[in-house]
């Protein structure tokens, strides 16, 4: 046996990293994460502005999502990313010829897919009909296989035109949660992704899309609890370094390379965005590592404005017949000091605007908030930023299922994890740390280490 029989490294500190890490070291092997940035956390992360403490983007989840519930409890963070008791999604439709009229997308206690039915038959912003034909696209809905390859291939847009879905249906419903939580409009989704998120989400069980999001940074629970759960369990990480170079050992082991040292290892989880990983696969590692490079990306605008006073009093909300589409009050998470508010737009599928200036921006984004909020009329704005994430997710566009590789490369010993792994999943917390858990129990099994899946344990 070699001194490497028992070493793992982990390549890239996002949520698919630190959890396989965490996993891989909770199985007894010698863990090393390397992470090039200053912080664990990846695209899920905050940073200071003056007294503020700023996402860089709004991040929320679900209660159907296991496999992050299971991170949070890891790094004993559930308490600080609660979920709400019902879901209740307030949604404020400012374009309607009556003049602002507000719906609300609830869940009742009754069984699925009853327990949306009262909200959906009281749901203001589609006619009688709409509402009567979306009843009908859920149960064909419930009928797909997400993992069937064919529905890959197809649009989603088309399918649900296909059930009889109106363009106002598709605007007002199925774009309202599939923009948030794809980054893409029906259009450009593979009905293959959207049918994971809808069928898991809406109609798996009673409580499935009941909405968890942070009241703390998220980088307090990315960076600082995992950072604290990853040192007691003896895993070494390192900050700031970059891998170069992944290749083997004559001894059939791994090689990491990093500007400063070089580690030796059994087992390698590349746990960095697609484009990295592509650059650092070691030949003969996946039969056609191009594929890699022909996953697109897709960008998220978060728009943050603080002011003088309280606009808002709900937790969020969702907006129609606006360019505004959700909106989330962080003024306590932030840290805001003295009795203002912070409200967090979060722009999903934001190509347009992603390139534009602050003050273009500021121009279109404040009038939009004031006709949504009567309240934000007369109040002051004392801050105004944008934080852009360029490829915040891989494009979900349709045919993206056959580009995502597994867990296993070709090579044994070198696995693969982020969320735009083949988990099945859209890009979201979710898929990372799926895809962390995948590579990790990839790598155990092939290293003749036993060890119980936690998502086994949480079904
Ligand atoms: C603005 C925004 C909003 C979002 N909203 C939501 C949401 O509401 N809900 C949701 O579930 N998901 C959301 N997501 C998606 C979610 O954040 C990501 O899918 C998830 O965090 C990806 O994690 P990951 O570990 O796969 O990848 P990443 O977070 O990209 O982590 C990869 C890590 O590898 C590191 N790295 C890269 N190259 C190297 C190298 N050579 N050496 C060492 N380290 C390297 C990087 O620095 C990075 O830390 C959002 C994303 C953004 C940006």
């Amino acid at each position: 046996m070699s001194g490497s029989d028992d070493r793992a490294v982990v390549i890239g500190g996002g949520l698919a990293g630190v959890t396989a890490a965490l996993e891989l070291a909770d199985a007894g092997l010698k863990v090393t994460l390397l992470e090039g940035r200053p912080r664990l956390g990846g695209l899920a992360f905050s940073f200071k502005r003056g007294e503020l403490t700023v996402d860089n983007g709004q991040h929320v989840y679900l209660r159907c999502c296991t496999a992050y519930r299971w991170f949070l409890d890891r790094v004993e963070g559930a308490h600080l990313a609660p979920v709400q008791d019902r879901l209740d999604v307030p949604v404020l439709d400012v374009a309607h010829p009556a003049g602002p009229r507000l719906g609300r997308l609830r869940r009742s206690a009754l069984p699925v897919p009853l327990h949306l039915a009262g909200s959906l038959a009281r749901y203001p912003h589609l006619s009688l009909a709409e509402r009567a034909s979306v009843g009908r696209a859920a149960l064909a809905l419930r009928r797909l296989d997400p993992a069937d390859p064919a529905l890959d291939g197809v649009d989603f847009a088309t399918w649900l035109g296909r059930q009889g879905q109106s363009p106002r249906t598709i605007e007002a419903l199925w774009d309202l949660v599939g923009i948030a939580t794809l980054n893409a409009t029906a259009g450009h989704a593979s009905l293959g992704l959207a049918a994971t998120v809808f069928k898991t989400g809406l109609l798996s069980e009673n409580g499935a899309a009941d909405i968890g999001w942070a009241t703390v940074p998220l980088g307090d629970l990315h960076d600082t609890l995992a950072r604290k759960q990853l040192d007691s369990a003896g895993v070494r990480t390192e900050l700031r370094t970059r891998v170069t170079g992944v290749s083997r050992t004559p001894e059939g082991n791994w090689r990491v390379d990093t500007e400063g040292e070089s580690l030796d290892a059994a087992a390698v989880v590349l746990a960095v965005p697609q484009r990295e990983a592509h650059a650092l696969l070691p030949p003969g590692a996946l039969a056609d590592p191009d594929k890699l490079l022909d996953i697109g990306t897709a960008p998220i605008l978060n728009v943050h404005v603080v002011y003088d006073r309280k606009v808002l009093k709900r937790p969020f909300f969702a907006a129609l017949g606006s360019p505004v589409q959700w909106v989330f009050d962080r003024t306590d998470s932030s840290g805001l000091p003295d009795g203002g508010q912070y409200l967090a737009l979060s722009q999903s599928a934001a190509q347009d605007d992603i390139d534009e200036p602050v003050s273009v921006l500021r121009a279109k984004y404040l009038p939009e908030l004031e006709r949504l909020l009567p309240a934000a009329r007369g109040a002051k704005v004392r801050d105004f930023f944008v934080t852009r994430e360029r490829t915040a997710t891989f494009a979900p566009t349709p045919g993206v299922g056959r580009l995502r590789p597994g867990a296993r490369t070709d090579t044994p010993g070198l696995y693969l994890a982020g969320a735009w792994t083949a988990t099945g999943w859209p890009a979201t917390m979710e898929g990372a740390v799926r895809s962390g858990l995948s590579a990790a129990h990839a790598a155990l099994t092939a290293l003749g280490r036993h060890r119980k899946h936690p998502l086994q344990e949480a079904a």
